[in-house]
């Protein structure tokens, strides 16, 4: 039950906040407030559309900067990143992962429908 909620909360957040689209200033990297000067590298490395949107590349990326921020600031919180559980981390980086496929998937299927019309 809590790994179905924590997988939705996950889910959720990444839908609002972690949009493959992170590569262009876009809502998701708006919504980061002052903390979107830690999506800023990720914003220049990749060109939109590109890698970023790549099925396996993207959301891994995403997923890679996002645990660099979190682990930093639980480092600072003082909190030992071992004493997460790893079902935790599993569900939230799930949750994560597929919001992002709906994204890129979706970007897809659109541009597909504009090629043909
Ligand atoms: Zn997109």
């Amino acid at each position: 039950m809590y790994t179905i909620m924590l997988f939705s909360a996950a889910y959720l957040f990444a839908t609002f906040f972690l949009s493959p689209d992170l590569d262009v200033t876009c809502k998701s990297y708006r919504r980061w407030g002052i903390l979107r000067l830690l999506w800023w590298p990720y914003k220049e490395i990749f060109k939109h559309r590109g890698l970023s949107h790549n099925p396996i590349i993207g959301p891994l990326t995403i997923v890679l900067n996002l645990a660099v921020i979190v682990s930093v600031l639980l480092m600072l919180g003082g909190i030992d990143l071992r004493s997460i559980p790893s079902g935790f981390i599993i569900a939230s980086v799930a949750g994560m992962v597929l919001s992002m496929e709906v994204h890129i998937i979706s970007d897809n299927v659109i541009t597909k429908i504009k090629d043909i019309i």
